[in-house]
């Protein structure tokens, strides 16, 4: 079947020559050098993008600069920056067909995933963190007075803090560009966002849109260009107030050290090794295509992909047997095409990392159960992948794959601080759940794993209403929810000697 013809806007944003926005401006990269974008599902080039470097960051950043020192926006009321963040999402929404089509040539992602998450997600972001910009509130505390007779009034202020660098990745490219926009914006402050070099299309598209919702220029500023040029030049300059990063650890890591110059202030949502625990008692019904949706959603470039999978030994055969019967049966394929389950992987170069992984698990001892190798066709598909008796010990246990592979291991306690232990045995801490009927076992066990979103017989159920990210090496910060905003202001005591 021919695949479903793109629509008139995406094929002449596809004919555009794209650049980037800095200070309500579209320029080329001052370099005049451009990155080609490559559709996984294809290897073809559908267009090329500015290559932004440290001279490109540095204006972005003097005209986040400018917009925050002395633009309205910081000082905006707070009702009108509301009513330009829920236009941002109906926006979104008016041109959600062409911002799906987009997302898929550029990222690989199914449609059946993209038309229901890409978009309205996004929006339900905007309007999520539309609600917020009148609701940051200070406290009025009381204070001891510093000798009797003398009265106190002591308050505080939560304040914007400031310009922030925003990196983000190429798994989820628009749900990405707006949960770190959202709270951004909802605070006031003013950005700098570099989207990943691999899928930076739909980030341009929000950046058109923003300015056509009537966000004042310089208040967002998209800088395309790779991580080591672009990403470290942004982290390490001395006007940036604030990172925030998601990606992977070991870039996390480097963002710390670049962020020390000035102690800017971080927060990084990064890897994850989650463990999906599956009990006797449990609805095999539900777990097995849940334990197969967790692994191989969005290809497994998703990090909270359930890519332990911890199963009690009176059901392993069955659960193991269950989910590689899912792994046979989804259907691999361009994302364009709406019976697509399984997309490429984003590039040839994490086809060769995924590729190192699925060579890797048999020569350590893993049994492969489904999968295993890459799809003889044009473009970066490999097949979704089962390993079983697999241990703490190998490479595919140890290490974030982020591709469509779960490593299952068998359990036989019921001694919930063993359960425990073998599923904070990782460096990560991002989600997990556990599937059982008995709840006592479930809120319990939830207790003891250390991670940032624990499902009870669902896995990686995220919402913008609820805080998000990782213990350990799976982050610093909480992104979504309340808390989200904590990350983008500063608090300011004011005390009166009345
Ligand atoms: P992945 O390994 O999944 O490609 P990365 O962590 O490398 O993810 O990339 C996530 C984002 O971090 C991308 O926007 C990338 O350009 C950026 N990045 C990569 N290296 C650096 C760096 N040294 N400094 C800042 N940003 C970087």
């Amino acid at each position: 079947m021919p695949l479903p013809a793109l629509s008139p806007d995406t094929t002449d944003f596809l004919a555009e020559k794209h650049l980037m926005l800095i200070d309500g401006k579209w320029v080329p990269a001052a370099s005049g050098k451009t990155i080609d974008i490559v559709n996984p599902a294809t290897e073809e080039v559908i267009g090329t993008v500015p290559a932004g470097d440290a001279a490109d960051i540095d204006k972005a950043v003097a005209a986040a600069r400018k917009a925050f020192d002395t633009g309205p926006w910081p000082k905006m009321p707070p009702s009108e920056r509301a009513r330009l963040l829920w236009k941002l999402a109906d926006l979104l929404e008016q041109n959600a067909q062409q911002i799906t089509e987009v997302e898929i040539l550029d990222n690989g992602m199914p449609l059946n995933h993209a038309g229901r998450m890409a978009v309205p997600l996004a929006a339900n972001m905007c309007r999520y963190y539309a609600g917020w910009p009148t609701k940051i509130l200070g406290d009025t505390i009381p204070v001891d007075p510093p000798m009797p007779g003398v009265e106190v009034l002591t308050y505080t202020r939560k304040e914007p803090v400031g310009v922030v660098g925003q990196i983000t990745p190429w798994n989820y490219p628009l749900g990405m560009v707006a949960m770190k926009l959202g709270p951004a914006l909802a605070t006031g402050c003013t950005v700098v966002l570099k989207p990943a070099e691999q899928a930076p299309l739909t980030a341009l598209i929000v950046a058109e849109l923003v300015q056509e919702a009537g966000i004042p220029d310089g208040v967002v500023n998209v800088v395309t260009g790779y991580g080591e040029t672009a990403g470290a030049a942004l982290t390490a300059h001395p006007d940036v107030d604030k990172v925030a990063f998601t990606g992977s650890t070991d870039v996390g890591r480097i963002i710390l050290r670049a962020a020390a110059g000035n102690l800017k202030k971080v927060s990084l949502e990064l890897g994850g090794k989650s463990p999906f625990i599956i009990f006797p008692d449990a609805d095999l019904e539900r777990a097995i295509p849940g334990a197969a949706f967790s692994a191989f959603f969005l290809q497994g470039q998703n990090c909270m992909c359930g890519s332990r999978l911890f199963v009690h030994k009176q059901i392993f055969d069955k659960v193991v047997e269950g989910v590689a019967g899912f792994a046979k049966m989804m259907k691999i394929g361009p994302g364009l095409d709406p019976e697509t389950n399984i997309g490429p992987l984003i590039s040839s170069e994490q086809l060769s990392r995924v590729s190192g992984f699925l060579a890797a698990g048999p020569k350590e001892g893993a049994t492969l159960v489904a999968g295993g190798k890459r799809v003889d066709r044009k473009g970066y598909f490999v097949e979704p992948t089962v390993f079983a008796n697999t241990n703490r010990e190998m490479k595919v246990v140890r290490e974030e794959i982020f591709g469509p592979v779960t490593c299952a291991q068998m359990f036989d306690t019921d001694d919930l601080d063993a359960v425990a232990k073998l599923a904070n045995d990782t460096a990560f801490g991002l989600v997990g759940s556990i599937w059982t009927k008995n709840l006592a076992i479930a809120h319990k066990l939830a207790a003891r794993i250390k991670a940032g979103t624990m499902g009870i017989n669902t896995h990686g159920m995220a919402d913008i209403n609820a805080p998000f990210g990782g213990y350990k090496q799976s982050g610093w910060g909480r992104e979504f929810g309340k808390e989200s905003l904590d990350l983008y202001l500063e608090t300011k005591t004011v005390v009166q000697h009345m």
